[in-house]
This record gives C-alpha cells, sequence and structure tokens, in this order.
C-alpha cells in the first residue's frame, strides 16, 4: 500500500505549480510558503465524568491580504497541524477563485466528537473559542463549520466571543442558525455549487445531465447537499458513502429518503433496495460523475487508474493527490478541483457577513441567484485559463485563486 501523503506537501506543491505557471516574484512565493500565525491550543474540558481531558486545538491564518482571514472549524481524532495548515492554504486560494474579499485560514481539534455528549462538545467548543479569541473578530478572522462542526457549534462560538467582547458580535461567524444571523441557503451551498460545477463540467463535455450518473462519497452536509441538487437537476444517484460504508443501485437512489434513513439509523448502510459496497470499491464505479465529500487524499497513485468517471468534482478538500492527478488528467479526467468545487460555502458565508455588517437578510432565491451567478462565473474564468494555458483545471484554479493573492501582496507592500 502506498502511504498517503502530507496534506500540507500537497499544498507546497500547488502552490509551486501555480508560482511557476505565473512567473511568481521569488519573495512573494516565499512569503506564501508559510501561514502568516499559527496558534496552538491545549483545551481543558471537563467532561461528564467530572474528569478533566485536555484536547489540543489549532488555528492557522495563511494569509490576509485580500481581506480578514476566513476558514472552517474541523472536529476530528485525526486533525493534524500539517492538515490544518493544508486547509488553510486551499482556503486562502479558494477566495481568490471565486473572488470574494477574504484571505485563508482554518481551525481544528483532535477529538472524536461522536463519542462526545452534546454538553461536552459545547464546553469543548467555548473553551476553544475563548483560547483563540484574541486572533479572531469580524474584521480579522472568521470561522465556519467543517467536518464535524455545524450551525450549533457555530451558535456557540458566537456566543461565547460576543460575551468575552460585552456585545453581540453575530459577524465573528458565518455558518450559524439562522434564528441567529445565519444566511438562508448557508448549509446547502456547498453542495450546490459543487452541483452547479459538476453541471458546467456535463455542459462543458457535451453530455446530458438526465443521462448522468452521480456516485458521492460522504453523505454529510456537502454530499447530502450535492445530492439533492444532482438528483433535481435530472442525474441519477447510483451511490452514496459514509465513514461505516456505501450503497450502489443501478436504478438511482433517491437522495431524500437516503438522508431520511441516515436521520433514523446513523448511516446509509443498509438502505433499503441498495447493494452494500465500500468506500473504495464507490470510487471505482462505472458512473459519469464520481464527487468526493469526506476527507482528503482518497483518489492516489493506487486506485486513480482505475476512476471509470469521466468527471471528477471535487466536494471535499484535497481527496486527490498530485501523482493521482496525473493519472487522471492522462486518462481525460475532467477534474473540477476543491478550491473551485467546494467555494459555494464560502461564498455564501461571505454574503452570510454582508448581511450581519448590513444588519440585514436576504432571501434564499436571492442567495441562490447570487451563488448561481459566482460560481459559474468562476467556473468559466478557470476553464478559459485552462483551455488558454493548456492546463488542467486544478493548475488552472491556481492560476487565478493564488495570482490574485500574489496581486494583492504585491500591491500592499511590506510594512513596517
Ligand atoms: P460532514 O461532517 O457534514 O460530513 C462528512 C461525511 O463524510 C459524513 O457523512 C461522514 O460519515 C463521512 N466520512 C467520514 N469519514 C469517512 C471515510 N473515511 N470514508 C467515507 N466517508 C467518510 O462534513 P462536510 O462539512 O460535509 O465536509 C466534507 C468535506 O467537504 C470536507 O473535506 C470539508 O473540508 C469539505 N468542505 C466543507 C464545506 C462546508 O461548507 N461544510 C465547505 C468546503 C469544503
Amino acid at each position: 500500500m502506498v502511504a498517503k501523503p502530507n496534506p500540507f506537501q500537497t499544498a507546497l506543491k500547488q502552490l509551486e505549480i501555480a508560482a511557476d505557471l505565473l512567473k511568481m516574484d521569488p519573495d512573494i512565493y516565499q512569503m506564501l510558503k508559510e501561514p502568516k500565525r499559527i496558534v496552538t491550543v491545549a483545551v481543558p474540558v471537563r467532561m461528564d465524568t467530572g474528569e478533566v481531558r485536555t484536547y489540543m486545538g489549532y488555528r492557522v491564518q495563511h494569509n490576509d491580504a485580500r481581506g480578514p482571514y476566513k476558514g472552517g472549524i474541523r472536529y476530528h481524532p485525526e486533525v493534524s497541524l500539517d492538515e490544518v495548515k493544508a486547509l488553510a492554504f486551499w482556503m486562502t486560494w479558494k477566495c481568490g477563485v471565486v473572488d470574494v474579499p477574504f484571505g485563508g485560514a482554518k481551525g481544528g481539534v483532535v477529538c472524536n466528537p461522536k463519542g462526545m455528549s452534546r454538553g461536552e462538545k459545547e464546553r469543548l467548543t467555548r473553551r476553544y473559542t475563548a483560547m483563540i479569541s484574541p486572533i479572531i473578530g469580524p474584521y480579522i478572522d472568521i470561522p465556519a463549520p467543517d467536518v464535524y462542526t455545524d450551525a450549533q457549534t457555530m451558535a456557540w462560538i458566537m456566543d461565547t466571543y460576543s460575551q468575552l467582547v460585552g456585545r453581540p458580535e453575530p459577524a465573528v461567524v458565518t455558518g450559524k442558525p439562522v434564528s441567529l444571523g445565519g444566511s438562508e441557503g448557508r448549509t446547502e451551498a456547498t453542495g450546490l455549487g459543487a452541483a452547479i460545477c459538476a453541471r458546467e463540467a456535463v455542459k462543458t463535455l457535451g453530455l446530458e445531465l438526465k443521462d448522468v450518473t452521480v456516485a458521492i462519497q460522504g453523505f454529510g452536509n456537502v454530499g447530502s447537499h450535492a445530492a439533492l441538487a444532482l438528483a433535481e437537476m435530472g442525474c441519477k444517484i447510483v451511490a452514496l458513502s459514509d465513514s461505516r460504508g456505501g450503497v450502489f443501485s443501478r436504478k438511482g437512489i433517491n437522495p431524500l429518503a437516503a438522508l431520511k434513513y441516515k436521520e433514523e439509523t446513523g448511516s446509509v448502510v443498509g438502505l433499503p433496495g441498495c447493494e452494500e459496497i465500500t468506500n473504495e470499491e464507490l470510487l471505482e464505479l462505472e458512473c459519469d460523475i464520481l464527487l468526493p465529500a469526506a476527507l482528503e487524499n482518497v483518489i492516489t497513485s493506487s486506485n486513480a487508474g482505475k476512476i471509470k468517471a469521466r468527471i471528477v468534482v471535487e466536494g471535499a478538500n484535497g481527496p486527490t493527490t498530485p501523482e493521482a492527478d496525473t493519472i487522471l488528467y492522462d486518462n481525460k479526467v475532467f477534474v473540477v478541483p476543491d478550491i473551485l468545487a467546494n467555494a459555494g460555502g464560502v461564498t455564501v458565508s461571505y454574503f452570510e457577513w454582508v448581511q450581519n455588517l448590513n444588519r440585514d437578510h436576504w432571501s434564499l432565491a436571492e442567495v441562490k441567484r447570487k451563488l448561481e451567478e459566482k460560481m459559474t462565473s468562476a467556473f468559466k474564468t478557470v476553464y478559459e485559463t485552462s483551455v488558454k494555458h493548456n492546463i488542467d483545471m486544478r493548475a488552472a484554479a491556481l492560476m487565478v485563486g493564488v495570482g490574485r493573492v500574489a496581486e494583492a501582496i504585491k500591491m500592499l507592500g511590506i510594512w513596517p
């Protein structure tokens, strides 16, 4: 078995590719190779049993040349500083690709939220927030949800921060519940944005949505909303999975029924009318679109050659290793890279922040219309860049995203 690469090494390799293509000033390249700030915290939490457990947490701020830092917070047992650094890099480029005025950051806590009670998760979230509070804020760094964190987690962060500064500060996080100033459409934004990218890729290849079959790895926030949107566009969802395993049906899976089943049982495994498959088998299925929406490094040099999908839409961050990228490109698989495919989340996060700062609330229709505009325009820019320079979509997205950041750094200069 091939060792999985360190995601930070992948992010550095991608930066190198972009720097070469852009003929980037070497000083700016050096500045972009490390995050501007890394904060590590040891978070003590009183568990329900009365004992105190200490969890390691991070907040990595990569670059803020284009605006306040922005990026999600991940709770997972395998969180590492290098993973958080890579995710912070990708946020910087992503905000550049969709042209929203944010920089890139990411947070993570090494924990297993599935084994914690609601009270334990709340105490962990509040203490972690208190410990990173000096470096976050509506004009400094604005967290959001990521793997195993959600609107409730954001509500606790907002409340803790607001208590500390002595006034309500809804704009300190995005992805909040709508009742607390969250945007309509934020929950489904990343999945919907990925579905819009999939639709544009289908058009680009001259296929018809009604003939297209889709396999989705990871049926969480991103995967489930992508499935619902793609089914609504007329595609047939043939496979779904989560951390416990996957299900397959050539006749098609109704994502609403799958969602209901997962809510009741905790997994898609066992969904009536489907065959069981493994997560590995799902990636290699005969289908038109493969949409990884779980974790990084799932498409590697050992399975990339076996992927039969014509289009890969990266709902997850960093699902494809650089070696796998080359194999997919050689095999003419059309890859919509993560920094474009999953940028719908940060785009609606930006809309949420604007609404909060303006004390405004937009309708779902308005949010969806603006998201559609941003995603199709970003897809077009990236696709045209790939054609113009005869490069793959990832290199093109990096050229667009990294290029905008490098330009901002150049204009800002260094002070003092
Ligand atoms: P989530 O916690 O809602 O869902 C994650 C899903 O992946 C769950 O269904 C889980 O069971 C499944 N999973 C976990 N480990 C797995 C494994 N080993 N094999 C297969 N499935 C596994 O998280 P999410 O917010 O949907 O995030 C998924 C991915 O999308 C992550 O890479 C995240 O960084 C990225 N992303 C999320 C957002 C967002 O707005 N939520 C935005 C951009 C990118």
